[in-house]
């Protein structure tokens, strides 16, 4: 047994896929399964195309690479490097675009390697990451016609990233509307209307997404079992499929506030603290290294963050409803953010049980 270890329940994980692609299909939604939070891992991947999922994303290329006899699409969701253009080809049959060089790039590595690449041009619409403004979109689109290496695949959008954009009915109708314009103009069918990630999956629930938005790219919703604009359940979801598990090795009744000058911590902050008296804190052998200790929930009631650093975390088991012990191992749920680092942490174990 190596500690720390990230466990995920296999059940659990198919079961909010089957959830997840159940409540799509009667909106007529298709979805790529974004894989990026889990770094593709194989095991996980295999999962969830078992459930049932045949279409994947992911951010990086290297991540695609590994899961190319999975399923029946590959999307990359990162605008790609030009330096990545080749790559993107061999490795995506999608990726989500907003700059016309790189689309030029990507034509002229399909045609090197004799196949043709899908672009779906992404459009702002509020959230300033990714996109091109809504009013370029047409002449980008006949631009994009002209290229022999890839065709236009479908236009989409992205939200509740830079700036936290929660998507509602009013954008993605403007983008419905949009792709219409498109088909009009240039006769073609423009199957992909991607009106964004698990921050649009409150819409799906409530049954308000727009008719014409035909495509969403979900990744924490079907990992946490929570849509990302209200931070609501979205029902008929496992909301622990992930479980940190780390051990304590130090366990010692100390004064809530420390002795001497005090300067910068181990992150150059200068920590402040209030006089709560003795406590007794545990010392566990998990750190930044690992994961985001700050927004870990313990599983037990009554356990308290102190602080961390990049091996440790000291949690205030005063008021804890057990006696621990130095070698008690504490299970954790992970957030979005700590489940991120502790998929990437080569200092995590990693289970599917
Ligand atoms: C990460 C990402 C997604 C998936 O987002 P979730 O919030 O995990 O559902 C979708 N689209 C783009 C462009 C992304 O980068």
């Amino acid at each position: 047994m190596a500690l720390p270890e990230l466990l995920i329940d296999r059940f659990k994980l198919k079961h909010n896929i089957g959830t997840l692609l159940k409540l799509a299909a009667t909106q007529n939604i298709q979805i790529h399964f974004v894989t990026k939070c889990l770094c593709a891992w194989r095991p996980v991947v295999e999962a969830i195309h078992e459930a049932g999922a045949e279409y994947f994303a992911d951010s990086r290329v290297e991540n695609l690479a590994t899961i190319q006899d999975l399923g029946l699409s590959r999307m990359l969701v990162r605008i790609p490097m030009i330096s990545q253009a080749m790559d993107t080809v061999r490795y995506a049959d999608l990726s989500l675009n907003s700059d016309l060089t790189v689309i030029e790039s990507l034509s002229d590595a399909a045609l090197a390697l004799d196949c043709k690449h899908g672009v779906i041009l992404m459009v702002e619409m509020g959230d300033l990451r990714e996109g091109f403004l809504p009013e370029e979109v047409l002449d980008i689109a006949s631009r994009v016609l002209n290229l022999r290496g890839v065709w236009l695949a479908g236009i989409g959008a992205n939200f509740n990233c830079y700036g936290g954009v929660i998507p509602e009915e009013r954008q993605l109708e403007e983008l419905v509307l949009l792709a219409g314009a498109i088909r009009e103009r240039f006769a073609i069918p423009l199957p992909i209307v991607s009106g964004g990630n698990s921050g649009s999956l409150y819409l799906l629930k409530e049954g308000r997404m727009p008719t014409g938005i035909t495509h969403l790219r979900v990744g924490e919703g079907f990992l946490t079992g929570i849509e990302t604009s209200y931070r609501r359940s979205i029902g008929d979801m496992y909301e622990d499929v992930f479980t940190l598990r780390a051990e304590i090795v130090e366990l010692r009744r100390k004064p809530s506030v420390p002795q001497g000058k005090i300067g910068p911590n181990s992150f150059n902050e200068i920590p402040v603290f209030e006089d709560q008296g003795n406590l007794w804190r545990a010392i566990l052998a998990i750190g930044e290294q690992d994961t985001r200790c700050d927004t870990l929930s313990p599983k037990e009631a009554r356990i308290g963050f102190l602080g961390a650093s990049s091996d440790h975390m000291i949690l205030d088991v005063t008021l804890a409803l057990r006696d621990f012990k130095v070698g008690d191992v504490l299970e954790f749920s992970p957030d979005y953010a700590a489940l991120l680092r502790a998929m990437t942490s080569p200092y995590v174990t990693k289970k599917l049980i």
